[in-house]
């Protein structure tokens, strides 16, 4: 701890008498005369720091403290005068005092505040777990998503799912859990590290706690049946075998993988490629609904690799405004999606851009439910239509329907999801 300390007086003018200390302080204060200029007259060994030298001054002011008469220590006399301060314990009669005793007062307060704060969040987080949701009402994505969580990121004694550990990590698999936070089938576990949560009271006097997403350990907050913590972690590792996933449950999840990777591949080429801030809208949520009812995800990076390098073309010939540039890359897309479709052209898959970061979600959907190890970029709505056919659904294969989104579009839900529209650049959630 940094604390003032009072030093000793130095005794280097000590063969000075009474006199000549009493005049040399006068002339180094009053008279200000060079500093030379009394070292040549009293023969002083230093050039500099005289004050260091004078003899300290006994001071009215008694020690708050200890009651011990308090010194005044002289100053440079281009500075403010010292304060009083205590020559047995070094304190000063001010709020702003540094020496031992105030300093452990003050480490004792922080320890103090310290420890209500986190009792107040531990108190919090324990309140948000009292209340936990029913397994049975999850939505299949989120049922989908959380054994995801469970196999890839359990702890060792599968007591909780451990940190993201870096921001860009979160970032890119922050699709799939900000819905589970949100909805708080996912909360912040009281062994988190609380030096990365803030607390905050509302207006209301509610605690609000702000935390940084990518360092808290999570609580799977959800009951089934009877289940111990253990037996839920175990029933959820097995997503696709315990949940026995539809066809639409697995489909749409896919989609929701698909449109995450190609909005990770559009955002890299707007802002390095195009050097255009990338920013969601619904012209791009749109495009990605048609072109993930028909294509592979391999074959929309092609299409949109393709077409930015069209776009940049057009950019430095045209010198057009950022919308202009957007909308152009979008048309071009989908125009060409479209052509294909018609006239069954073949449109090749390319592998993932080795400058996409992996997402956990989209590298187990892939090896453990579609159980298509490295061929996941590969598979097309269509092929995922026809290897769950013989699950139970009515409708067996796509009849006047040509592609699965169609046949999804007609019979059922298929709206996009609103969620997915808001992109959350805010990585710390109220509660
Ligand atoms: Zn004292
Ligand atoms: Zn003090």
């Amino acid at each position: 701890m940094n604390f003032s300390c009072l030093h000793q007086q130095n005794t280097k003018f000590n063969f000075l008498s009474q006199d000549e200390m009493n005049s040399l302080i006068k002339e180094y204060y009053e008279g200000r005369v060079a500093m030379t200029v009394l070292k040549a007259k009293y023969n002083l060994p230093i050039n500099s720091h005289f004050e260091s030298n004078f003899p300290w001054k006994k001071s009215e002011v008694v020690c708050d403290l200890c009651s011990t008469q308090m010194i005044v220590v002289p100053h440079h006399r281009d500075r403010n005068p010292n304060d009083p301060q205590c020559p047995n314990c070094s304190h000063i009669n001010k709020e702003n005092c540094r020496c031992k005793t105030c300093c452990e007062v003050e480490y004792q307060a922080y320890l103090e505040d310290r420890k209500k704060r986190d009792e107040l969040i531990l108190n919090q987080l324990i309140l948000e777990e009292s209340q936990k949701i029913d397994f049975n009402k999850l939505t299949s994505e989120e049922k989908i998503s959380l054994g995801i969580l469970v196999r890839d990121m359990s702890s060792d004694y599968l007591t909780h799912i451990v940190p993201f550990r870096t921001k860009e990590n979160w970032k890119y698999n922050k699709s799939f859990v900000l819905p589970l936070v949100k909805a708080k089938i996912l909360t912040v576990h009281p062994e988190s590290d609380y030096d990365h949560i803030s607390v905050k009271k509302n207006k209301f006097k509610e605690t609000i706690l702000t935390v940084e997403f990518h360092k808290m350990k999570w609580n799977i907050n959800v009951y089934k049946d009877n289940l111990s913590n253990l037996e839920l972690y175990n029933y959820l590792a097995n997503t696709d075998d315990e949940l026995k996933l539809t066809r639409d449950e697995i489909f749409l999840y896919w989609k929701k993988i698909a449109k995450d990777e190609a909005l990770k591949y559009f955002a890299y080429n707007f802002n390095t490629v195009l050097n255009i801030e990338f920013e969601r809208d619904f012209a791009i949520e749109n495009l990605l609904e048609y072109l993930t009812n028909h294509f592979s995800i391999g074959q929309i990076y092609n299409l949109i690799w393709k077409y930015t390098n069209n776009t940049l073309r057009f950019k430095t010939e045209q010198r057009v405004t950022k919308d202009h540039v957007s909308n152009y890359l979008l048309k071009c897309i989908k125009n060409e999606a479209e052509k294909i479709i018609q006239n069954h052209y073949k449109l090749e898959h390319f592998g993932k851009p080795k400058y996409i970061q992996d997402s956990s979600f989209s590298d187990f959907f892939f090896d453990y439910i579609l159980r298509a190890n490295e061929q996941g970029y590969r598979i097309t709505p269509l092929e995922i239509f026809e290897r769950y056919k013989s699950e139970s659904d009515e409708t067996q294969d796509l009849g006047e329907f040509k592609t699965v989104g169609d046949y999804l579009n007609t019979f059922k839900f298929l709206s996009v999801n609103k969620e997915s529209f808001e992109d959350n650049g805010e990585d710390d959630l109220p509660w």
